[in-house]
């Protein structure tokens, strides 16, 4: 029966590695994660994660990330948990279940941005931009490719327009160092580099 909850009876050293167990699990169950809230902050660490599905409300965004508005499929999901720090296990983390109901059918992992992101590693990122930089392929050609190598890869043509958008900007960082330093020093004095 898909979405279960995941087991909440291990624990673990960091909150990372708890947060990708759950979603591990998430993704088998056709669901998504995301880490919704840090609170009971000591010495300036959270202790807690509150962990959100993503078809529920408030998702937790870092004010550097920006204003861009992801699709949203989202439909006021009830389910929640909390990873949080015990004390009484060596300050190891525990996951605990607040809500383990969704309102929702399952869905594919491709289907979702959290589980595309995770899969694709960093040797297949490499060669999506080689491809991209060193031929005229389209990314659904690309798309294809990546796909007959790799035939679990949980990957969209989005996802391949995204790469390059990064790659490109990645670059112009680069290409900054290579400016004239009268002009580098006016660009830094304005904060521009
Ligand atoms: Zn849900």
């Amino acid at each position: 029966m898909p979405l279960q909850p995941p087991p909440i009876d291990k624990l673990f050293i960091t909150a990372e590695e708890a947060f990708q167990a759950l979603q591990d699990h998430a993704r088998e169950e056709g669901y998504a994660l995301v880490r919704a809230r840090a609170t009971s902050y000591q010495n300036n660490l959270p202790r807690r994660y509150d962990i959100s599905c993503v078809c529920g409300n408030g998702e937790y965004k870092p004010k550097a990330a920006g204003i861009r508005k992801s699709k949203t499929k989202r439909t006021g999901c009830p389910f929640k948990m909390k990873i949080v720090q015990r004390k009484d296990s060596g300050d190891r983390w525990k996951a605990g279940i607040l809500c383990g109901e969704h309102n929702h059918a399952s869905g594919l992992a491709v289907n979702f941005p959290e589980h595309r992101r995770a899969a694709l590693t960093k040797e297949q990122r490499n060669n999506i931009e080689v491809l991209l930089e060193n031929t005229s392929l389209t990314a659904r050609a690309i798309n294809e490719i990546m796909k007959k190598r790799h035939p679990t890869i949980l990957l969209t043509e989005k996802d391949i327009w995204n790469i390059r958008q990064k790659a490109l900007k990645k670059k112009r960082w680069i290409g900054a160092a290579d400016l004239d330093t009268e002009v580098a020093e006016a660009l830094k004095k304005a904060g521009v580099l």
